[in-house]
């Protein structure tokens, strides 16, 4: 084996985990290897194009000023749509357009993850793209290195598992729980190119100001999920994200059905007009949850971001800020193990208790009841949503009645069409299920 191939740290997959952990490993002095095995970073990556930055400005103070993100949100629109109309809860505020925004950006990850990796090469570390890791190298139980596709064989004394939600080096990480066969969530983002100057006039945005929007009801056509859209600096993304589960059976061609569901509403074309398809991508990840979440090490491995199961929210991914939170403790843990030479389990068992102690696992024995949840009650995510934008048409539209009829027309159609104990009983249920969320 050359010295070349040999290395402290190898990092397997360079999406916001992965270099993320590299970094930081890297500017500790490290001999930090980064795999990729895309030749564009980040254009095969399916997202919302959010990044929660909070974590990760604690990484790279000088995020705001050196990375390509493209706008702060400014404001934040959640919209239930029936066929034609829209009823939408807005927020914006003026405290965003100071630094640090509330650490939320849209990014285009053929931008932001080259940069994040070049940060890496920066600190000391080596990059490879177009290199795919085909499996894990273990000796007497313990993970010494990676093989590639084509055979070569590099080695470390730890190996950070970064390679997505679907890694098959994952399963050679020891014994993990089976998934449901029905547990997964399927994306489809398609990203528009649009020039700054329409964006900026068509949301009335100004500089670098910017807006998200969330879509249910109509586009999902009554299955559980939710529909978004992200404006860039000269882009728009729009995409689905829904678990296959309520599709029961009926995935063929859904993810695009969704997708045009949303373009070719009426209230949605008006946002994207004129934009021209840049990119186009699908994704499938397990709906993984607590109860499923994977071994997070082993003798010489970590797992981290959506290979570890943080992304575990269908109607609400977050997975930047898991991403870079899981990346942030592996990366100590490995500096320490490196410090005391030891990569046993009993050491980077270090990384989970971080894990533990954090909010992250909060959120993921909370989001764990988000699958019963949306089996249980999918009407919140179909039905409800688009009642609401029928009753708030019915109750608004103008005609030759008196106010005081149509009100009451309104409440007739609400007292018949919710049935409002079970409604009721719903939420009750909800606010138990998801308490502090509600
Ligand atoms: C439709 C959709 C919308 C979403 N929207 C948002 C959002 O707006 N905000 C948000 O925070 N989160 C969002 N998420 C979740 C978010 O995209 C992920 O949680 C996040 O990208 C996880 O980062 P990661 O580094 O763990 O994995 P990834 O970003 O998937 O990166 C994995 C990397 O590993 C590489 N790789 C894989 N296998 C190998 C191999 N064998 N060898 C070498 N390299 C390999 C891949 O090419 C990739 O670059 C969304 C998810 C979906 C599905």
């Amino acid at each position: 084996m050359s010295q070349e191939d040999r290395f402290d740290i190898l990092v397997v997959g360079a999406g916001y985990a992965g270099s993320t952990a590299a970094l930081i490993t890297a500017r500790s002095g490290l001999k930090v290897g980064l795999i990729e095995r895309g030749e564009f970073l980040g254009s095969k990556i399916v997202m919302g194009n959010l990044l929660y930055s909070g974590v990760l400005r604690q990484i790279i103070p000088d995020l705001e000023e050196n990375a390509p993100l493209e706008r702060f949100i400014r404001r934040r629109r959640f919209c239930c749509l029936n066929g034609e109309s829209a009823a939408s809860f807005e927020f914006e505020s003026q405290k965003y357009n100071e630094s640090p925004h509330n650490d939320l950006w849209s990014v285009r990850r053929d931008r932001f993850d080259p940069w994040l990796a070049s940060q890496v090469e920066a600190a000391g570390g080596k990059f490879f793209n177009r290199l795919t890791i085909k499996e894990l190298i273990v000796e007497n139980e313990n993970v010494v290195g990676v093989r590639t596709a084509d055979g070569r064989e590099m080695f470390s004394d730890i190996v950070i598992v970064a390679a997505g939600g679907n890694s098959k080096l994952v399963p050679q990480t020891g014994d993990h729980p089976e998934y449901p066969p029905d547990s997964y969530i399927l994306g489809i983002a398609e990203s528009l190119t649009v020039p700054p100057e329409i964006i900026e006039s068509r949301f009335m945005l100004k500089g670098r100001e910017g807006v998200s929007i969330n879509f249910y009801g109509h586009v999902i056509e009554g299955n559980v999920g939710s529909a978004f859209l992200t404006t860039g600096i000269d882009s728009i993304m729009i995409g689905a994200v829904f678990n296959a589960r309520s599709l029961k059976g009926q995935v063929r061609n859904a993810p695009l059905r969704f997708l045009m569901n949303l373009k070719n509403h009426p209230i949605v074309q008006r946002m994207i007009e004129g934009g021209r398809t840049r990119a186009l991508s699908t994704y499938i990840i397990p709906e993984i949850g607590f109860d499923f979440m994977r071994n997070l090490y082993c003798n010489g491995a970590m797992i981290v971001g959506d290979a570890a199961g943080f992304l575990n929210s269908n109607t609400y991914p977050i997975g930047s800020v898991m991403a870079t939170l899981s990346a942030l403790f592996a990366a100590e843990t490995a500096i320490e193990a490196k410090r005391k030479g030891d990569y046993s389990k009993r050491t980077l068992s270090k990384y989970s208790e971080r894990i533990v102690s954090s909010f992250t696992m909060d959120d993921m024995r909370k989001f764990n009841r988000n699958p019963w949840f949306t089996d249980h009650y999918p009407e919140f995510f179909g039905v409800y949503p688009q009642m609401a934008v029928d009753l708030a048409e019915d109750f608004l539209s103008n005609d030759a009645t008196a106010p005081r009829s149509r009100q009451q027309r309104v409440f007739q159609r609400v007292k018949k069409e919710l049935s409002v104990f079970p409604f009721l009983r719903e939420l009750m249920e909800s606010r138990k299920r998801f308490g502090d969320y509600l």
